[in-house]
């Protein structure tokens, strides 16, 4: 009996190349993509312990717990590492990169994360890249919650290495990702005798047998599966549109923001500034001595389908996160997951304004 996730079409190699001139269409790069079979994680460790040789200088931009994981990545490298940190309800400027880089001007190596699921925050990268590329550095950037949900454009950025997966909002698989990848970034790789090499962390051995070698030949069975359904998920962004999908992203973050401040109690929007607010996620932070996880489990209770979730680690008490990416940046999901938010308040007495929620999404974000 044939299945549905089994009996699969073959990936070939020819695919494969197609479906990395997908990718690049997507990020607008004339670049190397390489896709990587691994979460994001995998581009995400690979590019670090390819680009930042022992005994170099890195700058860690940490504007959320992603960061935190690059510094320690970096560290492990041997790098020396400046962590220059940003508290999560802002993002970082480009004034203070580069006074960061005044400070440490033998900076190789820049690390940053574009928007942050995690903390609803986003960074202003096309100003920080014009730094980075006049002081020289490699630029590195994490923009796998901002795929999607925003312009993502590495070369008119002067982005060395951009890393995205496409479980977040580009609505596609968790499991295989891609990166794209600067002339200088190979160059530097090359010159890093430390670069894993022969290793499933190795970009070097994509560039020297995949790419190098015409695209002829896979260096091991394709991850089928995922690579079938990042392939669908480009195709659905195509017939979209790019725009479209962001303008989507962009409508939800603002009708969710509008709405949360109309409730006017209990809640509100984690990140200070709509300008630094990330299109693909909305943080809330609780006010009026409430516990977050008890306001999402009480507004799961009410509707099990919203996607709300406490904050990770130090912040679950304080913070909901509203992860409206993919699929869920409806208009149809915003009202939904605010209408929980609003019960679950009401029902812990607090005085929260549902209707007036409900309006400001809907002028916020009117018809659909
Ligand atoms: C989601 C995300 C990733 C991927 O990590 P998972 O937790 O495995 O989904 C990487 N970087 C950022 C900034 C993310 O938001």
């Amino acid at each position: 009996m044939t299945h549905p996730l089994l009996d699969l079409p073959a990936v070939t190699a020819e695919d494969f190349a197609r479906i990395e001139r997908r990718v690049a269409a997507l990020l607008g790069t004339a670049q190397d993509v390489v896709l990587m079979q691994g979460e994001a994680l995998l581009p995400l460790e690979a590019c670090i312990r390819a680009g930042a040789p022992r005994g170099s200088s890195a700058l860690n931009i940490v504007t959320g717990p992603y960061g935190q994981t690059f510094g320690n990545w970096l560290r492990d490298c041997g790098a020396q590492v400046t962590d220059l940190v940003v508290p999560f309800h802002t993002a970082v400027t480009a004034d203070r990169v580069a006074e960061a880089l005044a400070a440490q001007p033998e900076t190789g190596f820049v690390s940053l994360v574009h928007a942050e699921a995690a903390t609803g925050n986003t960074n202003p990268v096309a100003e920080i890249g014009e730094v980075v590329r006049a002081h020289g550095a490699l630029f590195y950037l994490d923009a796998v919650a901002s795929i999607g949900a925003e312009p993502v454009l590495p070369d008119a950025w002067g982005v060395d290495m951009c890393i995205i997966g496409a479980q977040k909002a580009m609505g596609g698989p968790a499991g295989v990702s891609a990166v794209s990848v600067s002339a200088r970034a190979w160059e530097r790789f090359a010159a890093n005798p430390h670069a894993p090499r022969g290793s499933y962390l190795s970009l070097l051995d994509w560039k020297d047998r995949w790419i190098d070698g015409g695209r002829k030949a896979l260096m091991f069975a394709p991850a089928q599966l995922e690579m079938l359904a990042l392939d669908a998920c480009l195709e659905r962004i195509e017939e979209e549109g790019v725009d479209g999908v962001t303008g989507r992203h962009a409508a939800a973050a603002a009708a969710t923001r509008a709405g949360a401040n109309a409730l006017g109690a209990g809640v509100e929007p984690f990140v200070y500034e709509a300008k630094d607010a990330a299109p693909v996620a909305t943080t809330l932070r609780v006010t009026d001595g409430l516990d977050a996880r008890e306001v999402v489990a009480r507004a799961l209770a009410l509707n099990p389908s919203v996607p709300l979730i406490a904050g990770g680690g130090a912040l679950a008490k304080e913070m909901i996160r509203v992860n409206h990416y993919g699929r869920d940046a409806s208009r149809h999901v915003v009202l939904a997951s605010l209408a929980a938010l609003g019960g679950a308040l009401t029902a812990l007495g607090r005085p929260v304004d549902n209707a007036s929620a409900r309006q400001a999404v809907t002028e916020t974000w009117p018809g659909e």
